[in-house]
């Protein structure tokens, strides 16, 4: 038996190190390696799933052609001269720009996204801005901060209290929640605020219950008292913030009562947070899912501030984890330099894909989608199905039939994480630059992104496209922090230099301080400090909120394929007395309708709903539901701004 190096390349905050067991070449098992001081050596289903899916039954091994509404198997090589083929024939008739391409974070590593580099050689395309994670928080980060980073992990440990703010690590981050137990034996506080009691809730000392998407009223709230008492440190505040005396007015103008009543926390809970606040040091994790409503990107501004204003920045202890977008800055992410060859490039907003694409002007010819399986992930998708279906020429690279393959014209098979060789880093809680070794070959080397799109470009005679090898190639990436591969082949590194983010003071804004007023955000036509604005409410004709969290055993829709039986939906008991449990209902939104299982959530808020995201067409898939809306900043989906009714079926 032989063991191999590599690591999870799921969209997870983990990224856990693996060590693969091989033997005469059939992998035969994947475990935590316990050398990694970050995952430990204990890794999660998901992670094991890599293997199922390596050999499953229904994986895509060969490329598929559409012809007259079949799928018919062709070969790699018919595969590329047809993409050639129609590549050059759309640059020429209608521009570079005629083709889009779509691509998200589903199979994690460098050179899976080889296709960027690619694209910018083609020409320049179309691609998405905004996003459908994490963008509005991103974007909110950026102007209170300047960039976005996070502590070490560790640091937890050092925290009088831990703030899980619509963050469920029990399901999406088994290593966060490890140092959490153990923070929790340190006698540290773990408190979790989410619209329901989440699977997280039962390790915490606290849990609120909020009403879905007033997170940022209840972080006014804590900061307004915390101000009121004159608790705040005034020196930090005099040093490191802008916009101390504006944000403070606009918070005298709001009155604790109105930020009460639209968070749903009483006045003796929000006194137990700021109590936490005043005498200790506090972590808060934030979670995506609360920047995924109209208000998201103040929502996260109001929790930055009230982190600043209660000095919880670049100290010991506390801080804010959001994310870590300086790790990819470290690495050369353009080695040959293809961004100037990209002169037709251009935007969309992603919630407003149907629009783009329906609007003639935009003459948009094809869509290619990597990574990424949009007719699951996206929106509104009753419409989106339509709009895409419009796209004259359409191609997905994937291992399987996914909603959004199904609707394409060409489907190309990529590799597992296992088949290839790549290194991998995280934007979320792992430090470390990893190389993943190749632990088995695929059944044809173009199965490899890297390799398909160096013979694409062969073929297209893209002469400045780089027909190097991976090492090569790699090589180049790692050259600003001093590595080669080889070295990195020995030993994983840690990237993370500043054990307390910000320590320095130094933030990244333009005035080098902790920004709460922003002249970015102003010149971006926003309020130059957090505002709540409160989002739409149910009404009578859809009397309860959907959202669609994170389940434990699939990140998005992935895991879901081997899964018999229908969508589930989860309700509070006012909703459930007039259903039998388990009964299959209709939900209905005004954007679609699906049906699901209808079961019980006890703790649930009442005028709350949830399914987990992931769900296949073929199961009723929340996001026939969705809101396509945008958040007020960075262009996030509102998905959790859906508003529903449930019937019975007749
Ligand atoms: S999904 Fe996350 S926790 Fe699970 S193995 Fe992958 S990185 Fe680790």
């Amino acid at each position: 038996m032989k063991t191999y190096k590599h690591s999870c390349s799921l969209d997870c905050y983990d990224l856990c190190k693996f060590k693969i067991s091989v033997d005469n070449d059939i992998v035969k098992k994947i475990d935590g390696d316990e050398n990694n001081s970050f995952t430990k050596g204990f890794i999660c289903n998901k992670g094991r799933k890599h293997l199922d899916r390596l050999y499953h039954k229904d994986r895509l091994l060969k490329p598929l052609l559409k012809i007259n509404g079949e799928f018919q198997e062709i070969d790699f090589n018919q595969a590329l001269e047809i993409v050639s083929n129609k590549l050059t024939f759309y640059k020429n008739a209608f521009g570079s720009q005629s083709v889009i391409h779509y691509s998200e974070s589903g199979a994690g590593g460098f050179l899976k996204g080889i296709e960027d580099i690619f694209f910018n050689f083609y020409g320049g395309i179309t691609t998405a801005d905004g996003g459908t994670c994490w963008s509005a928080g991103n974007k909110a980060q950026n102007y209170d901060f300047g960039d976005c980073k996070t502590s070490d992990i560790e640091d937890i440990l050092n925290s009088d209290t831990v703030i899980l703010w619509g963050r469920n690590p029990y399901n999406t981050s088994i290593h966060l929640y490890e140092r959490l137990v153990q923070a929790k034996k340190n006698n540290a506080k773990i408190v979790t605020i989410d619209p329901r009691l989440n699977e997280t809730s039962k390790l915490a000392t606290t849990n609120l219950k909020i009403n879905p998407g007033s997170d940022g009223a209840l972080a006014m709230a804590i900061t307004k008292k915390i101000i009121d008492h004159e608790k705040f440190n005034s020196l930090f505040v005099e040093q490191h913030i802008i916009g101390f005396d504006e944000y403070k007015k606009y918070l005298d103008s709001l009155s604790l009562d109105y930020l009460l009543t639209e968070s749903g926390i009483t006045y003796d809970e929000i006194l137990e947070l700021v109590e936490m606040f005043i005498n200790g040091k506090v972590s808060v994790f934030i979670g995506y899912g609360m920047q995924k409503y109209s208000n998201g990107g103040n929502t996260v501004r109001a929790i930055d501030a009230l982190m600043a204003i209660s000095g919880n920045i670049g100290k010991c202890g506390s801080g804010v984890f959001y994310s870590n977008k300086i790790y990819s800055k470290l690495l050369n992410r353009d080695p040959y330099n293809s961004s100037k060859y990209a002169l037709n490039s251009r935007e969309f907003m992603v919630n407003n894909f149907v629009g783009y694409i329906n609007n003639p002007n935009n003459e948009i010819k094809s869509i290619f989608i990597s990574k990424a399986n949009p007719l699951n992930q996206f929106p509104n998708l009753n419409e989106t199905i339509k709009a895409f279906n419009s796209i004259e020429f359409k191609v997905c690279f994937d291992m399987f039939m996914t909603d959004t393959a199904k609707y394409c014209d060409l489907i190309i098979p990529v590799t597992n994480t296992l088949e290839s060789e790549d290194i991998i880093f995280s934007s979320m809680l792992m430090p470390y630059l990893m190389y993943n070794e190749k632990v088995i070959n695929p059944s044809n080397e173009l199965m490899d992104e890297y390799h398909f799109f160096r013979e694409l470009a062969k073929q297209m005679k893209l002469s400045h496209y780089p027909n190097v090898t991976k090492e090569e190639y790699l090589n180049k990436v790692l050259s600003p922090i001093n590595l080669t591969l080889n070295d990195l082949k020995k030993e994983d590194i840690n990237l993370q230099k500043d054990k307390i983010a910000w320590s320095d003071y130094n933030f990244s804004t333009p005035s080098k301080k902790i920004e709460i007023y922003s002249n970015t955000a102003l010149n971006d036509g926003l309020s130059p400090y957090p505002i709540y604005i409160p989002t739409e409410k149910t009404s009578d004709e859809y009397p309860l909120r959907l959202i669609t969290p994170h389940f434990k055993d699939s990140l998005f829709s992935q895991h879901f394929i081997d899964i018999d039986g229908i969508s589930k939906i989860y309700v509070s008991d006012s909703i459930m007395k007039k259903f039998d449990l388990n009964e299959k209902v209709k939900v209905k939104s005004k954007y679609g309708e699906i049906i699901c299982e209808i079961l019980l959530d006890k703790n649930l808020k009442q005028n709350l709903a949830y399914i987990f995201i992931g769900w296949n067409h073929k199961h009723g898939n929340p996001n026939f539901l969705t809101s396509n809306g945008s958040s007020e900043m960075g262009g996030q989906i509102t998905y959790c701004d859906t508003f529903i009714n449930i019937f019975k079926l007749v």
